[in-house]
Protein backbone atom coordinates (compact mmCIF):
# COMPACT_ATOMS: atom_id res chain seq x y z
CA UNK A 1 0.00 0.00 0.00
CA UNK A 2 1.35 3.64 -0.20
CA UNK A 3 -0.05 5.14 2.34
CA UNK A 4 2.14 5.02 5.01
CA UNK A 5 1.41 1.83 7.98
CA UNK A 6 0.72 3.61 11.68
CA UNK A 7 2.08 0.31 12.86
CA UNK A 8 5.48 0.08 11.38
CA UNK A 9 8.96 1.24 13.93
CA UNK A 10 12.18 0.85 13.39
CA UNK A 11 12.44 -2.00 14.61
CA UNK A 12 9.90 -3.60 12.46
CA UNK A 13 11.13 -2.03 9.22
CA UNK A 14 14.55 -3.46 9.80
CA UNK A 15 13.24 -6.91 10.45
CA UNK A 16 11.39 -6.87 8.03
CA UNK A 17 14.40 -5.50 5.36
CA UNK A 18 17.18 -8.03 6.99
CA UNK A 19 14.49 -11.03 6.15
CA UNK A 20 13.85 -9.67 2.83
CA UNK A 21 16.85 -8.93 2.06
CA UNK A 22 17.20 -12.99 3.24
CA UNK A 23 14.83 -14.39 0.97
CA UNK A 24 16.15 -12.12 -2.12
CA UNK A 25 19.52 -13.52 -2.09
CA UNK A 26 19.04 -17.08 -0.43
CA UNK A 27 15.70 -18.60 -1.32
CA UNK A 28 14.89 -16.92 -4.71
CA UNK A 29 16.96 -17.78 -6.74
CA UNK A 30 16.59 -21.65 -5.69
CA UNK A 31 13.32 -22.13 -5.70
CA UNK A 32 12.68 -23.95 -9.03
CA UNK A 33 15.79 -25.73 -7.94
CA UNK A 34 14.04 -26.98 -4.98
CA UNK A 35 10.31 -27.21 -6.32
CA UNK A 36 11.86 -29.54 -8.94
CA UNK A 37 14.50 -31.61 -5.91
CA UNK A 38 11.16 -31.94 -4.32
CA UNK A 39 12.90 -30.84 -0.69
CA UNK A 40 14.88 -27.69 0.36
CA UNK A 41 17.94 -27.70 2.05
CA UNK A 42 18.29 -28.61 5.64
CA UNK A 43 20.57 -26.01 6.09
CA UNK A 44 17.26 -23.62 5.15
CA UNK A 45 15.74 -24.63 8.66
CA UNK A 46 18.83 -23.27 10.52
CA UNK A 47 19.50 -20.33 8.58
CA UNK A 48 15.83 -19.58 9.19
CA UNK A 49 16.36 -20.35 12.40
CA UNK A 50 19.69 -18.55 13.00
CA UNK A 51 17.38 -15.22 12.12
CA UNK A 52 15.14 -16.00 15.07
CA UNK A 53 12.16 -16.95 12.84
CA UNK A 54 10.85 -20.02 14.70
CA UNK A 55 11.03 -18.13 18.07
CA UNK A 56 8.75 -15.35 18.54
CA UNK A 57 6.38 -15.93 22.24
CA UNK A 58 8.79 -17.98 23.29
CA UNK A 59 11.25 -17.15 26.48
CA UNK A 60 14.82 -16.76 25.80
CA UNK A 61 16.20 -19.96 28.05
CA UNK A 62 13.79 -22.01 25.98
CA UNK A 63 15.76 -20.56 22.33
CA UNK A 64 12.90 -18.32 22.06
CA UNK A 65 13.56 -14.58 21.18
CA UNK A 66 11.73 -13.53 24.65
CA UNK A 67 9.17 -11.25 22.97
CA UNK A 68 5.99 -11.94 20.87
CA UNK A 69 4.95 -9.58 17.68
CA UNK A 70 2.54 -10.36 15.72
CA UNK A 71 3.08 -7.87 12.79
CA UNK A 72 6.68 -9.46 12.74
CA UNK A 73 5.06 -13.07 12.33
CA UNK A 74 3.10 -11.70 9.77
CA UNK A 75 6.33 -10.17 7.82
CA UNK A 76 7.90 -13.33 7.85
CA UNK A 77 4.98 -15.48 6.76
CA UNK A 78 4.44 -13.24 3.70
CA UNK A 79 8.05 -13.22 2.96
CA UNK A 80 8.24 -16.97 2.78
CA UNK A 81 5.05 -17.46 1.22
CA UNK A 82 5.58 -14.91 -1.45
CA UNK A 83 9.25 -16.02 -2.34
CA UNK A 84 8.30 -17.80 -5.45
CA UNK A 85 7.25 -21.26 -3.82
CA UNK A 86 4.89 -20.86 -1.23
CA UNK A 87 6.07 -24.28 -0.54
CA UNK A 88 9.24 -23.36 1.19
CA UNK A 89 7.13 -21.65 3.50
CA UNK A 90 5.54 -25.19 4.00
CA UNK A 91 8.72 -27.13 4.17
CA UNK A 92 10.05 -25.84 7.45
CA UNK A 93 6.25 -24.72 8.78
CA UNK A 94 5.19 -27.85 10.22
CA UNK A 95 7.89 -26.70 13.21
CA UNK A 96 6.21 -22.91 13.02
CA UNK A 97 2.22 -24.65 13.96
CA UNK A 98 3.27 -26.95 16.43
CA UNK A 99 5.94 -24.92 18.48
CA UNK A 100 2.87 -23.41 20.21
CA UNK A 101 1.50 -25.89 21.82
CA UNK A 102 5.16 -27.42 22.58
CA UNK A 103 6.19 -24.12 24.44
CA UNK A 104 3.32 -23.79 26.83
CA UNK A 105 2.77 -27.44 27.36
CA UNK A 106 6.00 -29.60 27.07
CA UNK A 107 7.75 -30.96 30.34
CA UNK A 108 10.83 -28.54 31.64
CA UNK A 109 13.13 -31.03 30.69
CA UNK A 110 12.44 -30.81 27.33
CA UNK A 111 11.25 -27.44 27.14
CA UNK A 112 15.30 -26.82 27.75
CA UNK A 113 16.68 -29.41 26.43
CA UNK A 114 14.78 -30.26 23.07
CA UNK A 115 12.94 -26.86 22.10
CA UNK A 116 16.14 -24.68 21.43
CA UNK A 117 16.73 -27.29 18.57
CA UNK A 118 13.66 -27.20 16.97
CA UNK A 119 14.15 -23.31 17.06
CA UNK A 120 17.53 -23.02 15.93
CA UNK A 121 16.18 -25.23 13.00
CA UNK A 122 18.47 -28.40 14.19
CA UNK A 123 15.04 -30.23 14.25
CA UNK A 124 11.74 -30.01 13.05
CA UNK A 125 8.48 -30.73 14.59
CA UNK A 126 4.73 -31.32 13.11
CA UNK A 127 1.05 -30.69 14.53
CA UNK A 128 -0.94 -34.21 13.81
CA UNK A 129 -4.52 -32.95 13.71
CA UNK A 130 -5.90 -34.36 10.64
CA UNK A 131 -7.20 -37.73 10.48
CA UNK A 132 -7.99 -40.07 6.89
CA UNK A 133 -11.29 -40.05 7.76
CA UNK A 134 -11.69 -35.91 8.13
CA UNK A 135 -9.58 -32.64 9.13
CA UNK A 136 -12.78 -29.93 8.93
CA UNK A 137 -14.41 -31.94 12.30
CA UNK A 138 -11.41 -31.69 14.89
CA UNK A 139 -14.22 -32.55 17.39
CA UNK A 140 -14.88 -36.09 16.28
CA UNK A 141 -11.04 -37.44 15.64
CA UNK A 142 -10.99 -40.72 16.28
CA UNK A 143 -7.25 -41.18 17.08
CA UNK A 144 -7.16 -43.05 20.63
CA UNK A 145 -5.16 -43.01 23.44
CA UNK A 146 -5.89 -45.28 26.27
CA UNK A 147 -4.23 -45.05 29.81
CA UNK A 148 -1.93 -48.56 30.33
CA UNK A 149 -0.31 -47.97 34.23
CA UNK A 150 2.07 -44.97 33.88
CA UNK A 151 2.34 -45.30 30.02
CA UNK A 152 -0.49 -43.93 27.29
CA UNK A 153 -1.37 -46.36 24.37
CA UNK A 154 -2.04 -44.72 20.80
CA UNK A 155 -3.87 -46.38 17.79
CA UNK A 156 -5.08 -44.53 14.55
CA UNK A 157 -3.75 -42.47 11.66
CA UNK A 158 -3.12 -38.92 10.68
CA UNK A 159 -3.34 -37.30 7.19
CA UNK A 160 -1.44 -34.53 5.42
CA UNK A 161 0.67 -34.10 8.16
CA UNK A 162 3.52 -31.28 6.81
CA UNK A 163 7.06 -31.91 7.96
CA UNK A 164 6.16 -35.75 8.55
CA UNK A 165 8.93 -37.14 7.11
CA UNK A 166 11.85 -35.55 8.87
CA UNK A 167 10.41 -34.26 11.92
CA UNK A 168 11.59 -35.63 15.30
CA UNK A 169 8.70 -34.68 17.23
CA UNK A 170 4.79 -34.78 16.71
CA UNK A 171 1.72 -33.16 18.37
CA UNK A 172 -0.75 -35.69 17.99
CA UNK A 173 -4.78 -34.72 19.06
CA UNK A 174 -5.72 -37.93 20.20
CA UNK A 175 -8.85 -39.12 22.40
CA UNK A 176 -8.34 -39.44 25.84
CA UNK A 177 -12.13 -39.50 27.11
CA UNK A 178 -15.96 -39.34 25.36
CA UNK A 179 -17.22 -38.14 22.64
CA UNK A 180 -17.04 -34.28 21.22
CA UNK A 181 -14.73 -31.52 22.54
CA UNK A 182 -14.53 -32.88 26.01
CA UNK A 183 -12.26 -35.96 25.17
CA UNK A 184 -9.56 -34.64 23.04
CA UNK A 185 -5.70 -34.47 24.33
CA UNK A 186 -2.52 -33.28 23.08
CA UNK A 187 0.79 -36.01 22.94
CA UNK A 188 4.38 -35.05 22.10
CA UNK A 189 5.91 -38.16 20.34
CA UNK A 190 9.09 -39.01 19.24
CA UNK A 191 9.76 -40.10 15.70
CA UNK A 192 11.69 -43.03 17.08
CA UNK A 193 8.60 -44.60 19.49
CA UNK A 194 7.91 -48.04 18.60
CA UNK A 195 4.61 -48.97 16.96
CA UNK A 196 4.70 -44.97 15.36
CA UNK A 197 5.56 -45.21 11.22
CA UNK A 198 4.76 -43.02 8.46
CA UNK A 199 4.64 -42.81 4.65
CA UNK A 200 4.93 -40.02 2.09
CA UNK A 201 1.88 -38.66 0.84
CA UNK A 202 2.94 -38.71 -2.78
CA UNK A 203 1.94 -36.62 -5.60
CA UNK A 204 0.13 -33.20 -5.10
CA UNK A 205 -0.64 -30.31 -7.58
CA UNK A 206 1.63 -27.59 -5.52
CA UNK A 207 3.98 -27.37 -2.30
CA UNK A 208 6.50 -29.61 -4.34
CA UNK A 209 9.23 -28.83 -2.00
CA UNK A 210 7.78 -29.44 1.07
CA UNK A 211 6.04 -32.89 2.13
CA UNK A 212 3.53 -34.07 3.62
CA UNK A 213 3.31 -37.63 5.43
CA UNK A 214 0.34 -40.14 6.47
CA UNK A 215 1.20 -40.99 10.28
CA UNK A 216 0.40 -44.84 11.72
CA UNK A 217 -0.21 -45.56 15.23
CA UNK A 218 -0.34 -49.40 16.17
CA UNK A 219 -0.13 -49.34 19.75
CA UNK A 220 2.31 -47.05 19.93
CA UNK A 221 3.45 -47.32 23.70
CA UNK A 222 4.47 -43.60 25.17
CA UNK A 223 4.76 -42.41 28.66
CA UNK A 224 2.82 -40.76 31.12
CA UNK A 225 4.87 -37.54 30.33
CA UNK A 226 3.93 -37.36 26.33
CA UNK A 227 0.63 -36.07 27.10
CA UNK A 228 1.31 -32.41 27.07
CA UNK A 229 -1.80 -29.58 28.11
CA UNK A 230 -4.66 -30.79 30.53
CA UNK A 231 -5.98 -34.15 29.99
CA UNK A 232 -9.58 -33.22 27.94
CA UNK A 233 -8.67 -30.15 27.59
CA UNK A 234 -7.06 -30.52 24.09
CA UNK A 235 -9.42 -29.32 21.49
CA UNK A 236 -9.40 -25.92 22.98
CA UNK A 237 -5.50 -25.96 22.57
CA UNK A 238 -5.47 -26.90 19.37
CA UNK A 239 -8.09 -24.01 18.57
CA UNK A 240 -5.84 -21.37 19.92
CA UNK A 241 -3.02 -22.82 18.05
CA UNK A 242 -4.81 -22.55 14.88
CA UNK A 243 -5.72 -18.91 15.18
CA UNK A 244 -1.24 -18.28 14.49
CA UNK A 245 -1.38 -21.05 11.72
CA UNK A 246 -4.70 -18.63 9.87
CA UNK A 247 -2.56 -15.27 10.67
CA UNK A 248 0.19 -16.63 8.90
CA UNK A 249 -2.29 -17.83 6.17
CA UNK A 250 -3.20 -14.74 5.82
CA UNK A 251 -0.18 -12.63 5.62
CA UNK A 252 0.80 -15.67 3.21
CA UNK A 253 -1.48 -15.03 0.84
CA UNK A 254 -0.86 -11.04 0.74
CA UNK A 255 2.88 -12.44 -0.16
CA UNK A 256 1.85 -14.76 -3.18
CA UNK A 257 -0.83 -11.71 -4.13
CA UNK A 258 2.25 -9.48 -4.44
CA UNK A 259 4.29 -12.21 -6.53
CA UNK A 260 1.44 -11.96 -8.89
CA UNK A 261 1.18 -8.02 -8.87
CA UNK A 262 5.01 -7.90 -9.53
CA UNK A 263 5.19 -10.38 -12.12
CA UNK A 264 2.15 -9.22 -13.87
CA UNK A 265 3.33 -5.75 -13.99
CA UNK A 266 6.17 -6.51 -15.80
CA UNK A 267 4.87 -8.34 -18.17
CA UNK A 268 2.08 -5.83 -18.85
CA UNK A 269 4.47 -2.81 -18.91
CA UNK A 270 6.90 -5.17 -21.55
CA UNK A 271 4.29 -6.88 -23.58
CA UNK A 272 3.18 -5.07 -26.71
CA UNK A 273 -0.05 -5.82 -28.44
CA UNK A 274 -2.17 -3.85 -30.85
CA UNK A 275 0.54 -1.26 -31.32
CA UNK A 276 0.61 -0.28 -27.37
CA UNK A 277 1.96 -1.76 -24.42
CA UNK A 278 -0.77 -3.92 -22.43
CA UNK A 279 -0.50 -1.41 -19.76
CA UNK A 280 -2.00 1.26 -21.86
CA UNK A 281 -4.71 -0.71 -22.45
CA UNK A 282 -7.56 0.61 -19.91
CA UNK A 283 -9.16 -3.04 -19.32
CA UNK A 284 -5.76 -3.88 -18.69
CA UNK A 285 -4.50 -0.86 -16.61
CA UNK A 286 -8.25 -1.82 -14.36
CA UNK A 287 -7.27 -5.53 -13.81
CA UNK A 288 -4.30 -4.33 -11.47
CA UNK A 289 -6.56 -1.40 -9.66
CA UNK A 290 -8.97 -4.55 -8.81
CA UNK A 291 -5.82 -6.46 -7.42
CA UNK A 292 -4.36 -4.24 -5.73
CA UNK A 293 -7.47 -3.10 -4.09
CA UNK A 294 -7.23 -6.62 -2.92
CA UNK A 295 -4.08 -6.15 -1.65
CA UNK A 296 -4.64 -3.03 -0.08
CA UNK A 297 -7.95 -4.41 1.61
CA UNK A 298 -5.67 -7.61 2.97
CA UNK A 299 -3.23 -5.64 4.24
CA UNK A 300 -4.96 -3.74 6.69
CA UNK A 301 -7.46 -6.16 7.52
CA UNK A 302 -4.43 -8.25 8.91
CA UNK A 303 -2.44 -5.19 10.26
CA UNK A 304 -5.85 -4.63 12.47
CA UNK A 305 -5.52 -7.99 13.51
CA UNK A 306 -2.10 -8.11 14.27
CA UNK A 307 -2.66 -4.85 16.52
CA UNK A 308 -5.27 -6.49 18.16
CA UNK A 309 -3.43 -9.55 18.94
CA UNK A 310 0.04 -7.44 20.11
CA UNK A 311 -2.71 -5.73 22.85
CA UNK A 312 -3.83 -9.66 23.99
CA UNK A 313 -6.77 -10.06 22.51
CA UNK A 314 -7.14 -13.09 19.79
CA UNK A 315 -9.81 -12.00 17.58
CA UNK A 316 -10.79 -15.27 16.24
CA UNK A 317 -13.69 -14.11 14.27
CA UNK A 318 -12.08 -11.73 12.39
CA UNK A 319 -8.80 -13.82 11.97
CA UNK A 320 -11.67 -16.61 10.42
CA UNK A 321 -13.54 -13.94 8.29
CA UNK A 322 -9.69 -12.67 7.09
CA UNK A 323 -9.03 -15.95 6.38
CA UNK A 324 -11.46 -16.40 4.00
CA UNK A 325 -11.54 -12.97 2.14
CA UNK A 326 -7.18 -13.44 1.68
CA UNK A 327 -8.04 -17.07 -0.18
CA UNK A 328 -10.80 -15.65 -2.12
CA UNK A 329 -8.55 -12.45 -2.81
CA UNK A 330 -5.90 -14.92 -3.89
CA UNK A 331 -7.73 -16.90 -6.25
CA UNK A 332 -9.33 -13.22 -8.05
CA UNK A 333 -5.19 -12.38 -8.11
CA UNK A 334 -3.87 -15.12 -9.49
CA UNK A 335 -6.85 -15.60 -12.12
CA UNK A 336 -6.56 -11.83 -12.90
CA UNK A 337 -2.49 -11.86 -13.34
CA UNK A 338 -2.62 -15.17 -15.55
CA UNK A 339 -5.08 -13.24 -17.56
CA UNK A 340 -3.00 -10.72 -17.92
CA UNK A 341 0.05 -12.99 -19.12
CA UNK A 342 -2.05 -14.54 -21.48
CA UNK A 343 -0.98 -17.86 -22.82
CA UNK A 344 2.70 -17.40 -21.02
CA UNK A 345 0.89 -17.45 -17.69
CA UNK A 346 -0.03 -21.05 -18.67
CA UNK A 347 3.56 -22.77 -18.54
CA UNK A 348 5.05 -24.14 -16.58
CA UNK A 349 7.96 -21.68 -15.05
CA UNK A 350 5.81 -18.83 -15.01
CA UNK A 351 5.43 -17.29 -11.29
CA UNK A 352 1.85 -17.13 -11.69
CA UNK A 353 1.67 -20.95 -12.76
CA UNK A 354 2.95 -21.71 -9.43
CA UNK A 355 0.99 -19.37 -7.09
CA UNK A 356 -2.33 -21.08 -9.65
CA UNK A 357 -1.29 -24.41 -8.06
CA UNK A 358 -1.10 -23.09 -4.92
CA UNK A 359 -4.24 -21.28 -4.15
CA UNK A 360 -6.40 -23.95 -3.18
CA UNK A 361 -4.48 -25.27 -0.42
CA UNK A 362 -4.01 -21.79 1.26
CA UNK A 363 -7.58 -21.93 0.80
CA UNK A 364 -8.52 -25.10 2.28
CA UNK A 365 -5.13 -26.16 4.86
CA UNK A 366 -5.43 -24.74 8.43
CA UNK A 367 -9.25 -24.52 7.97
CA UNK A 368 -11.06 -24.24 4.65
CA UNK A 369 -13.36 -21.49 3.77
CA UNK A 370 -16.30 -22.83 4.48
CA UNK A 371 -15.25 -23.84 8.31
CA UNK A 372 -13.56 -20.33 8.26
CA UNK A 373 -17.40 -18.91 8.58
CA UNK A 374 -18.97 -21.49 10.31
CA UNK A 375 -16.17 -20.30 12.40
CA UNK A 376 -17.11 -16.90 12.48
CA UNK A 377 -20.84 -17.26 12.86
CA UNK A 378 -20.33 -19.03 16.00
CA UNK A 379 -18.03 -16.36 17.46
CA UNK A 380 -19.75 -13.41 16.59
CA UNK A 381 -22.89 -15.14 18.18
CA UNK A 382 -24.95 -14.82 15.41
CA UNK A 383 -26.50 -18.22 15.30
CA UNK A 384 -27.80 -18.00 18.57
CA UNK A 385 -29.89 -15.09 18.40
C1 LIG B 1 -0.68 -29.74 1.65
C2 LIG B 1 -1.43 -29.92 2.94
C3 LIG B 1 -0.76 -29.79 4.15
C4 LIG B 1 -1.44 -30.02 5.35
N1 LIG B 1 -0.74 -29.99 6.54
C5 LIG B 1 -1.36 -30.38 7.69
C6 LIG B 1 -0.64 -30.51 8.93
O1 LIG B 1 0.57 -30.24 9.00
N2 LIG B 1 -1.31 -30.96 10.03
C7 LIG B 1 -2.63 -31.26 10.00
O2 LIG B 1 -3.16 -31.66 11.03
N3 LIG B 1 -3.36 -31.13 8.85
C8 LIG B 1 -2.76 -30.72 7.69
N4 LIG B 1 -3.47 -30.59 6.54
C9 LIG B 1 -4.89 -30.94 6.53
C10 LIG B 1 -5.83 -29.77 6.35
O3 LIG B 1 -5.84 -28.98 7.51
C11 LIG B 1 -7.19 -30.37 5.98
O4 LIG B 1 -7.10 -30.82 4.63
C12 LIG B 1 -8.33 -29.39 6.15
O5 LIG B 1 -8.53 -29.07 7.50
C13 LIG B 1 -9.65 -29.97 5.58
O6 LIG B 1 -9.86 -31.26 6.05
P1 LIG B 1 -10.18 -32.47 5.01
O7 LIG B 1 -9.20 -32.38 3.91
O8 LIG B 1 -10.25 -33.72 5.76
O9 LIG B 1 -11.58 -32.10 4.40
P2 LIG B 1 -13.02 -32.53 5.01
O10 LIG B 1 -13.06 -32.18 6.44
O11 LIG B 1 -13.32 -33.90 4.60
O12 LIG B 1 -13.96 -31.52 4.21
C14 LIG B 1 -14.16 -31.68 2.79
C15 LIG B 1 -14.83 -30.42 2.26
O13 LIG B 1 -16.11 -30.27 2.86
C16 LIG B 1 -16.20 -29.02 3.49
N5 LIG B 1 -16.96 -29.19 4.73
C17 LIG B 1 -16.68 -30.04 5.75
N6 LIG B 1 -17.59 -29.90 6.72
C18 LIG B 1 -18.47 -28.94 6.31
C19 LIG B 1 -19.62 -28.34 6.88
N7 LIG B 1 -20.07 -28.66 8.10
N8 LIG B 1 -20.28 -27.40 6.16
C20 LIG B 1 -19.83 -27.03 4.94
N9 LIG B 1 -18.74 -27.56 4.36
C21 LIG B 1 -18.06 -28.50 5.04
C22 LIG B 1 -14.78 -28.56 3.77
O14 LIG B 1 -14.68 -27.17 3.81
C23 LIG B 1 -14.07 -29.13 2.56
O15 LIG B 1 -14.21 -28.22 1.49
C24 LIG B 1 -2.82 -30.31 5.33
C25 LIG B 1 -3.51 -30.38 4.10
C26 LIG B 1 -2.83 -30.21 2.92
C27 LIG B 1 -3.58 -30.33 1.63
Amino acid sequence: MTCPSPFMTPEREAYRNNLRRFFDSEVKPHVEEWEANRAVPWELHEKLGDLGVFGFGIPEEYGGLGFDDAFMRADYAELAFGCGASGVAAAVGGRMISLGPIARFAPEEFKRTVLPEIIAGRMNSSLAITEPGGGSDVANLTTRAERDGDDWVLNGAKAYITGGMDSQWFVVGARTGGPGIAGISLFLIEADTPGFTRTPLGGKMGWHCSEQAMLHFDDCRVPGTALIGPENKGFIAIMNNFNHERLAMIAGSLGMMRVCYDSALDWARERRTFGKRLIEHQVIAHKFAEISARIDMIEAYLERICWAINQGLMPAAEIAKAKVQATKALEFVASEAMQIFGGAGYLTGNPVERVWREVKVMAIGGGSEEIMRDLAVRQMGLAGQ
